[in-house]
Order: C-alpha cells, then sequence, then structure tokens
C-alpha cells in the first residue's frame, strides 16, 4: 500500500478539521499533513484512516485520535532536538509526529507484539526512534533527564517517577484518571521540590498498566 492523491486529499480534509478544533501550531498541522496514517492502520480499516477517530490496532490496543495526539503535542511547546520520552508507543503513530518536528525520540511499549511490529515497521518509513520494551512507570533513568515526557495511556494517578526524569524547565503532559476519562495534566518543573500543574480538559485513553510487561 502507497500513498496516493487520494490519501493527500484526505490528509488535507483532517488537518482543516484539526485546525478548526483548535490546533494553531502549523509545525504540528503539516506534520499530520505529511505522515501517511494508512500505513498504520490494519488494512480492515484503511478507509477510515483519515477520519478524526482512535482506532484499534490489534492486541486490545488503539491508534490515538489524531485531534488528541495534535492536542498533547501541542500542550508540550516542543522544539527541534529536545529529548523527549513517550510512554505508549502503540503504533508509533505519535512518534512519528515527534520525529517530523525534529525531536530526540525515546519511546516506551511494554506490550510484546506491538513493541516489535512498530520498531520494525517506523523506520521502514523513515522515522528512527529509540524504542524500547519494559515498563513506562520507571521511565528511562539511564537516558535522563528529559526535556519533555509524553504519556499516552491513562494513568490512575500523577506518575512522581516520571517527574524526576525531567529537566528543571521541562514539561510533562499525562492524561490522568481510572475511569472511562481521563483529564489532560501538563506538569511543568519549576525545580527538584516544585511543579506547576494545570489541567486541559476530558479525553479517553487506554489504561497505563503498572508491573505488567507482556502479551495480554
Ligand atoms: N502513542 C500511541 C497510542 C497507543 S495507546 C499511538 O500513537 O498509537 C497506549 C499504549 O500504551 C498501548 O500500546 C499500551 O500497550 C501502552 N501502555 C500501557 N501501559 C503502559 C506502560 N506501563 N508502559 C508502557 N506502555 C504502556
Amino acid at each position: 500500500m502507497k500513498d496516493s492523491f487520494l490519501h493527500k486529499g484526505l490528509r488535507k480534509k483532517l488537518v482543516d478539521e484539526i485546525s478548526k478544533k483548535g490546533i494553531t501550531d502549523s509545525k504540528i498541522l503539516d506534520a499530520i499533513m505529511n505522515i501517511p496514517r494508512h500505513l498504520f492502520l490494519d488494512n480492515a480499516f484503511i478507509n477510515f484512516a483519515y477520519q478524526d477517530k482512535a482506532f484499534p490496532i490489534g492486541s486490545g490496543q488503539t491508534i490515538s485520535q489524531p485531534y488528541t495526539v495534535a492536542f498533547q503535542t501541542q500542550l508540550l511547546d516542543l522544539k527541534p532536538y529536545q529529548k523527549i520520552l513517550e510512554i505508549g508507543t502503540g503504533s508509533g503513530y505519535q512518534a512519528a509526529v515527534l520525529k517530523e518536528l525534529k525531536l530526540d525520540v525515546y519511546t516506551i511499549e511494554r506490550h510484546k507484539d506491538l513493541f516489535k511490529k512498530t520498531k520494525e515497521f517506523l523506520p521502514s518509513i523513515g522515522y528512527e526512534c529509540m524504542f524500547i520494551y519494559g515498563d513506562g512507570y520507571k521511565g528511562l533513568p539511564k537516558f535522563a533527564p528529559f526535556d519533555k515526557i509524553l504519556i499516552t495511556c491513562g494513568a490512575p494517578r500523577i506518575p512522581e517517577q516520571l517527574i524526576k526524569q525531567l529537566k528543571i524547565g521541562g514539561k510533562m503532559v499525562v492524561p490522568v484518571g481510572e475511569g472511562d476519562t481521563q483529564r489532560m495534566h501538563l506538569i511543568e518543573k519549576i525545580s527538584d521540590n516544585e511543579n506547576k500543574i494545570s489541567t486541559h480538559g476530558e479525553f479517553s485513553f487506554v489504561p497505563m498498566l503498572e508491573n505488567r510487561v507482556d502479551n495480554d
């Protein structure tokens, strides 16, 4: 399956839709315009690739809604060459957006099959990242500190351990909540013992699972 004019046309409509919903950063809109999202979905869902919706990617997981991806990305105020840690690699779509923005991307996935699939797939379409199989709650102390941390699954509470792996002045975005919806939190690390926390609306994510690095 290649990228075609048809796909590009559908992508343009998606970008218009997302910008109407409030995404104003042109670099993020350009990233969405450039990424062939249809290649991230199972063939059965190919016709849905450019709707602004989340979709199943196998193993009971989802590829996030493009608007949500853009919203989290926009909150982080990213600059080229910053070092970012993503928790929940999933399909790799969010990681591709980060690569389009020229970031240095470290991404963790706890699900073995998804990890293997995306580690092969993303570089095959030009997006090189550091892929790690493991538990996102632990972060990546070996590569810390990070300028930014982006959590793409719903955390029951703010993962304090990860704030320790942020640079002073760094930012973390995390959807927090245990039910069907989570409240988007932006955490700015002011000093080693002071953070500024703000919230940014309700979203729906698959849960961030703790102490579970396996195949279910
Ligand atoms: N960023 C992804 C979104 C995938 S959904 C994309 O763009 O497609 C969230 C992902 O988080 C799932 O793949 C799930 O397996 C993973 N996940 C859940 N808990 C995790 C944890 N503790 N550590 C790492 N990954 C986790």
